[in-house]
């Protein structure tokens, strides 16, 4: 059970289509590369999601710092695959802050006055950010496609169009991660069913997905032509089957993670002298509110602890080139408890420092006050 909490091989490479790929036959409800259950894949996205998170912010610190890289995680699916739940539960672990959204609808009438890549280009991450779009520019050949909203030669042509798009958009500096969302068209019923039938589901649901539903076959087409067409080895697809909510959001965590794993973005060295502006900070400071030097090298251990496991999560948690680890070998193992001790470690931290600040409160030291209480 607890060798569960594992990939069995990288999703990137699993869930690339191959020249045999074949959407009809794409089982919708399976979970390539996971063994476990529902609980071991939530668990498993928790604690992938606490490395994407401390990625996310080297990657962000990277960015402030004058680095021009960033991510881009294209989602495409049909109505109910799951995009939404993908930016909530697998974006919302990590710092907003660091985060451009997008999502894409019918384009607006300025929109239309423009090529259909004039708003991609203006929603492309800014560095150092994940950028998401919710739907994209492959809806110009998916609805433009199946609603024929533009002539087939038109549409047609876009498939290079998007291919040198990319292309430029990586070569300055844009991981881009695509993934699709496949769900069943009878799982797509059941969940359009409970959105009718939940009155707090209302607001998602929009009478024209029922006349989308009924091409199914039509968008079954275009997104087999897409994926055929436009995937690239700069920016490859990931078919992602979709039925089981859990699965899906594990995936996409973990080729989140795995991009920012290969970016291997650091912290930026700082232009000013530490010791330098630690002299100006002290002389600043009433003098019996200066830590001690043991506390302040504790906080420099902490953080030195905190690079450790962070190297460790990063090396072990890769599900790695190498095959699934034996039973009872190292490999996962070690980054499975690293995130439960990342977790703990917080944990520890915080009342660390709370007891600190009591400390210091009983001390009869001024500030605080009950706030150093709460937290
Ligand atoms: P939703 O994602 O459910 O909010 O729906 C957005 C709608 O906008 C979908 O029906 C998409 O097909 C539609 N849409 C997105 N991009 C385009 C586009 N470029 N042209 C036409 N319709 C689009
Ligand atoms: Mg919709």
């Amino acid at each position: 059970m607890a060798d569960d909490l594992a990939w069995t091989a990288p999703p990137a490479g699993l869930l690339r289509p191959g020249p045999d790929f074949d959407l009809a036959t794409f089982d919708r409800a399976s979970t390539p590369g996971f063994d476990g259950g529902k609980a071991d894949g939530k668990a498993l996205t928790a604690e992938r999601g606490l490395l994407m998170s401390e990625l996310q912010e080297r990657l962000f610190a990277e960015g402030r710092s004058g680095g021009e890289r960033s991510v881009l995680l294209v989602l495409q699916g049909l109505d109910t695959a799951g995009k939404g739940g993908i930016v909530r539960h697998v974006m919302g672990m990590v710092d907003p802050q660091g985060i451009d959204l997008h999502s894409f609808g019918v384009p607006t009438e300025e929109e239309k006055r423009h090529n259909y890549l004039w708003r991609i280009r203006r929603a492309l991450p800014r560095p150092g950010r994940i950028g998401v779009f919710d739907r994209s520019h492959y809806e110009d050949v998916l609805v433009a496609r199946v609603d024929q909203l533009v002539e087939e030669e038109v549409w047609r042509r876009r498939y290079a169009e998007i291919n040198r798009f990319e292309r430029t958009v990586t070569s300055r500096g844009t991981t881009i991660v695509k993934v699709a969302l496949m769900v069943s068209k009878q799982e797509q019923g059941l969940r359009l069913l409970e959105r009718l039938d939940r009155p707090d589901k209302h607001w998602k649901y929009n009478p024209s997905d029922v006349a989308t539903r009924k091409k199914w076959d039509d968008y079954q087409e275009a997104y087999s032509d897409v994926l055929a067409r436009t995937n690239t080895d700069i920016a490859p697809w990931h078919v992602i089957p979709a039925d089981k909510k859990w699965y899906a959001r594990l995936a996409v965590t973990e080729l989140v993670t795995q991009a920012l794993i290969d970016l291997d973005p650091r912290w930026p060295r700082p232009r000013w002298r530490v010791a330098t502006q630690v002299a100006a900070l002290l002389r600043t400071m009433d003098p019996e509110n200066v830590p001690t030097d043991d506390e302040r090298s504790e906080t420099v251990e902490d953080s030195l602890a905190d690079e450790r496991e962070f190297a460790e999560a990063v090396a072990g948690a890769t599900p790695s080139a190498a095959p699934a680890p034996e039973k009872g070998s190292g490999g996962s193992e070690d980054a499975r408890s690293d995130g439960k001790n990342d977790k703990k470690k917080d944990k520890k931290k915080d009342k660390k420092k709370d007891s600190k600040k009591k400390d210091k409160k009983k001390d009869g030291k001024k500030k605080g006050g009950k706030k150093s209480d709460k937290k």
